[in-house]
């Protein structure tokens, strides 16, 4: 029941300010995103990589106001690519990008999106890389799955995220499910209405399956992103039983859950992937983590408490 409840208050301005002015959040918000700048984040890449992880980077701050935020945006991504040549690890790492942090929901947002993430897929497919589009609110998903349509015309290899618990996405599996593409799927984060999504875990899972199979029988490259250990090993079951080898797929994990499952799967010969988020604007990113686990809720309530 809690869940709803934050992530209502993950879209509330009042909210925001109170919490991002907390004085011990920042020290309950490290478990989830481990830096505000590049420099943060550098030496968790070198350390994540040396373990065999392979990671997917998403600087945080969906939350923009003016075209000059998302040019803003833009640039952050771009000294990040910059950064991955400098350290030689363009192939290990790739990035996640959120397009309202682009413009898309600013007035004219479809093409300013479009526009300011291009040179950031030319980027980073100049240094072996790629970008996956993360999927936000189901309002902005047509959108999202045009832009995703539009670079993969010149860098086929752009990756999108598909939601379990939407209804639509049976359909937008088959579409994707297509030789050259690269799916992430996940149960999904958001608030969404009765009409558009199952509401039950029982439901999301089993819809989860249903959709996994599709893309693991598919001719895509499937991205299982998902820390639930019954997922996982269906997984693996539909991989064995598609004959797919383990470059054929990934694992996806976020920072900060299940370290030591993102380990274990590297070491049984799994590519594991850590979305690993960084930025000052974590406000959005972080009140879904405490969603999907009341758990960290009461942690971050009794850190507050306990000062
Ligand atoms: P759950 O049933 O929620 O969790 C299974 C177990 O994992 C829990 O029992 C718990 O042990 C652990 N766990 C899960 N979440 C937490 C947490 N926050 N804190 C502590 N433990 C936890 N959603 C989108 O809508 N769009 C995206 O683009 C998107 N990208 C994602 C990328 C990756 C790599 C991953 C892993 C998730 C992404 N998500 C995205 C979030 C996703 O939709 C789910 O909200 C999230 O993954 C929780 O679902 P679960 O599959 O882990 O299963």
């Amino acid at each position: 029941m809690l869940g709803p409840v934050i992530l209502a208050a993950s879209r509330s301005d009042r909210m925001r300010r109170l919490i991002s002015a907390a004085p011990v959040t920042k020290q309950v918000v490290d478990r989830f995103i481990p830096g505000e700048s590049v420099d943060d984040v550098v030496p968790i890449i070198e350390e994540l990589t040396g373990r065999g992880l392979e990671l997917t980077m998403d600087v945080v701050g969906e939350d923009i106001t003016t075209p000059e935020q998302a040019g803003a945006a833009r640039d952050a991504y771009l000294a990040l690519v910059d950064r991955l040549r400098d350290l030689g690890l363009g192939e290990r790492v790739e990035m996640s990008v959120k397009l309202s942090m682009f413009g898309q929901a600013l007035e004219g947002g479809h093409e300013l999106a479009l526009a300011n993430v291009r040179p950031v897929v030319e980027a980073a497919a100049a240094i072996g890389t790629t970008v996956t589009l993360d999927a936000e609110d189901h309002t902005t998903l047509d959108s999202m799955f045009a832009i995703h349509e539009e670079l993969r015309k010149d860098f086929p290899q752009t990756g999108c995220v598909i939601q379990a618990y939407l209804f639509r996405t049976e359909a937008d599996a088959r579409r994707l499910a297509a030789a050259g593409s690269r799916v992430r799927l996940v149960k999904g984060a958001y608030k969404e209405p009765a009409e558009v999504a199952y509401q039950q875990k029982h439901e999301i899972d089993k819809a989860y399956v249903r959709v996994l199979r599709i893309l693991m029988e598919g001719e895509g490259y499937p991205m299982v992103g998902s820390h639930d250990p019954r997922l996982i090993s269906i997984a693996q079951e539909l991989a064995r039983q598609t004959g797919r080898k383990p470059d054929e797929y990934e694992f996806q994990m976020l920072y900060g859950i299940r370290s030591d499952e993102h380990l274990r799967l590297a070491a049984e010969g799994h590519r594991m992937r850590v979305y690993t988020a960084y930025g000052t604007d974590w406000y959005g990113y972080f009140m879904r983590r405490l969603a999907e686990k009341p758990a960290n809720l009461r942690f971050f309530v009794r850190s507050m408490v306990s000062r």
